[in-house]
Parts: structure tokens; sequence; C-alpha cells
């Protein structure tokens, strides 16, 4: 049995970021990039008229006394027309959004502008303009206004959203270097269990570890790999664990403590999976396991033996395989573990003699403080306890970490707190 901050502090020397890997723009979607991208046109590309209407000389307008002004259509362009005709002044271009402007012209004056039923004039009549709101060289979008050829428009770390690929794909990125999505197998291991979609029958208990864990590897853009249940037995686990170690990490859940049908830490020895610890003195997640596959020439993958009791998987996960994850994606330091703080206490609590222990509480903001109100909880299968603290608007999800030995810990002490969420 290691402490607390030396099993973290191994789960860190132990899990090192995914090699980033050349994807087609697309499928890069959601991950971050490993290098930045770097345009290979401006934008716009060329100047262009950013409304329907007329392309004009800038000395046309201003020095009217009608405020109106006339002038010859001498060609049409819509979006995609170009043309090496000029402009010169006392003639316009009839233009649509995002056409070149023409040579000669200096804006655009939109197509509501023109009177006495001119707007529809085309090449070869006259259209009549408005001039009282004219700025000279209105509504043309600048060439690289917006970026310039050559210049890196996102930076290595910027996460591909929605924009990102717009943007990427404008500045001709069709393929990209990017950090994959962590790939995370999760394998709920216990002969009592069934898939949660059945009513338990006597002695059989809903495998509500899978969608749990599932959930926390999406929360942090991970990819969760359902591998469903495995019998306490040796050849269907191996099997199965053997299907899991394809995958970056490996989150088993069960089969990792003191009982008869425990058989995870030796499937996982026979599998050639090397233990780094087996057992941390902690309050829940006593029972967690946590090795590391090595292969010639290919990435390891990292393997977590979480306790089958749910609340001390989930605890289990977010203090141990959390930072794993987010290491093998390339996070940044302050990215890897759950926040901690100071809070005050609502009501009093009881530490553990042996071990620290984590408990479930609500935290609020209170002024410049935090208070932490412990919830009621009966302990490491009890789920509710953890869930109910995001029930409620204005609070988060937390839990109280209590140092060994401390005693009964009475209300209005300051506190140590994780925050959850
Ligand atoms: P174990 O760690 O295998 O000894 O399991 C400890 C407790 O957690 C037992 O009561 C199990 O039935 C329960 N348990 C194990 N795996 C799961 C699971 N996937 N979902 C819900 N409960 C589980
Ligand atoms: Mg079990």
């Amino acid at each position: 049995m290691i402490e607390l901050a030396d099993a973290l502090a191994l789960v860190e020397v132990t899990a090192e970021p995914l090699p980033p890997r050349r994807q087609r723009l697309l499928e890069a979607c959601g991950q971050r990039l490993a290098a930045p991208i770097v345009a290979d046109v401006d934008s716009p590309p060329w100047n262009r008229a950013m409304m329907d209407g007329f392309a004009v000389c800038d000395a046309d307008f201003g020095a009217t006394v009608e405020q109106m002004v006339e002038l010859d259509v001498r060609v049409d362009l819509a979006a995609g027309d170009v043309t090496s005709l000029a402009i010169r002044p006392g003639s316009c271009a009839r233009i649509m959004t995002g056409a070149p402007l023409p040579p000669g012209a200096d804006a655009i004056v939109p197509i509501e502008r023109a009177v006495d039923g001119t707007a529809g004039a085309h090449a070869g009549s006259r259209v009549r303009l408005r001039e009282e709101t004219f700025r000279p060289g209105q509504h043309v979008g600048r060439r690289a206004a917006a970026f310039q050829a050559g210049s890196a428009v996102l930076p290595a770390g910027a996460r591909l959203d929605a924009a990102a690929v717009g943007l990427a794909a404008e500045a001709g990125a069709t393929h990209v270097l990017a950090i994959p999505r962590v790939r995370v197998a999760i394998l709920s291991t216990g002969s009592e269990l069934v898939p949660c979609e059945e009513t338990p029958g006597y002695g059989q208990t809903r495998n509500s570890n899978g969608p749990m864990l599932a959930a926390g590897v999406t929360q942090l853009g991970a990819e969760p790999i359902l591998l469903g249940i495995a019998l306490d037995s040796p050849e269907p686990l191996r099997a199965a664990v053997a299907q899991g170690l394809a995958a970056d990490v490996l989150l088993l859940s069960g089969g990792v403590s003191a009982g008869d049908r425990d058989l995870v830490p030796g499937i996982l020895a026979a599998c050639g999976v090397e233990r780094v610890f087996h057992k941390v003195r902690l309050k829940p997640g006593k029972p967690i396991w946590f090795g590391i596959l090595r292969r010639p020439a290919a990435v390891p993958t990292l393997v977590f033996g979480l306790p089958g009791n749910p609340a001390s998987s989930l605890v289990c996960f977010e203090l141990f395989a959390r930072p794993a994850i987010q290491i093998l994606a390339a996070r940044p330091r302050a990215d890897w573990h759950l926040l901690r703080t100071r809070a005050l206490l609502v009501a009093s609590v009881k530490a553990a003699a042996d071990r620290p222990v984590f408990l479930p509480c609500r935290l609020r903001p209170v002024g410049p403080q935090m208070e932490a109100e412990p919830l009621p909880w009966t302990g490491s299968s009890d789920l509710l306890g953890l869930a109910s603290a995001a029930a409620i608007a204005g609070a988060s999800p937390g839990l109280i970490v209590l140092p060994a030995g401390a005693g009964r810990v009475e209300a209005g002490s300051e506190v140590e707190v994780v925050i959850r969420g």
C-alpha cells in the first residue's frame, strides 16, 4: 500500500503524451492541434464587395449639391465574375456580394441607396445613387484584412471546434497534425453484473460503472470504448482484457480487492501488464491497481483496475485515471487534476484513523469564501451522495479531503476540498 501523493506522482511519470497524428481536417474535429495552421492564401484573397450594389469611385461622391450621383453602369459582376474593365469617375459596376472589386473602383454603394426605380440598373443603363451616408472605401472587404498568406491562423494547442475547422479549411489545411483522441476501453468485471437495461434479479447488480466511466471519459474529450461485462472467470476475463489492451487506456472495474474471485491483478500480469502500484492509502478507493503494458515500437497502454464499488470507482477515476488521460491528450499540467481549494465546513465530519478520506459535499461560494456542505453518504457503494451534490443551482459537487487521524472536524473549520465540476 502506498501513499496517495506517491501514487499520483507515479501516474504522472508513467503517462506520456500520445504522438501527434496527421489526419484529415474533419477527422481531427474536437482534437487539439500539435502544430500551427499556416494560411496558404490571404483573407479576403482580394478586395471584395461586402454588399449587393454598385462599385463606385470615391471621387464621384461628396461634392454634389443635390446629394445625388448619376453614374453609367459599365458591367455586371456576380460572385465568381471577374473583369479587367476599369471603372472611371462617372461610371460604376453593378456588383454582388463576394465579387472582386473591379479595377479603379473604391467603394460599394448598396442597392438600397439607388433611387427613382434605378435599383435594377444593369450594364448599359444609368443608376442614381444617394450619397448622404457615403464613406470613402465603404463596404469593401480589404485583401488580407483578416489574415495574410504565410501567417499562423491557429496556434498549436488550439481545439478544432466548428469555427476553427472552418478557418483551417479557408486557410487551405486539408490535413492537420493533431493530438489524437485518447481511446479508453472500459471493462466491468463481475459475475453478478447485468446490463443496465435489465432489471436485476436476486443477487444481480446493474453495471452502472460502465456508463458512469464512459461519461467521465467523454467529459474529458476522450473516446470511450464500452467492452461490457466480463465474468469472474479466467478465460473470458483474459479475452476481454486482451481486447481492451488495444486501446490507449484500459479501465477495469471490480475484481481488484482481496476476494476469492478478484482475478484482475493475476490476469493483467499474465497479459504482460507491468504493475506500477496496487492499493493506495485512501478512502474510498483503497484497492486501486495501476500498471502499464509496454510494447516494442508501439504506444503503451495504461491500465487502471478501479474498485467495483461505484463511488470508489468514480473517486479513483477522477483522482488517477483523469490525470493520465489528460497527460496522454497533451493537456497542460493545470488541466491534469481536479482543482483543489479551501472551504468552510457547514457541518461537522469525521476523519478515518488510518487513511485520508474523500467525502461528498456541495460547494457554494459565500462572498469571497467557499462553503462545503457534507452530504448524507452511506459509503463506497452510494452514488446518490456523489450525484446529489450537483442537483442544486449555484452549487458545485465537491469532495472534502480529510487527512488520516484528523478525528472529528467541527462545523466552521477550514478544510481542503476537491472541486468535481
Ligand atoms: P468488487 O470490487 O468486484 O469486489 O466489487 C465491489 C462491489 O461493487 C460489489 O458489490 C459489486 O457488485 C459492485 N460492483 C462491481 N462492479 C460493478 C459495476 N460495474 N457496477 C455497479 N456495481 C459494481
Ligand atoms: Mg467483483
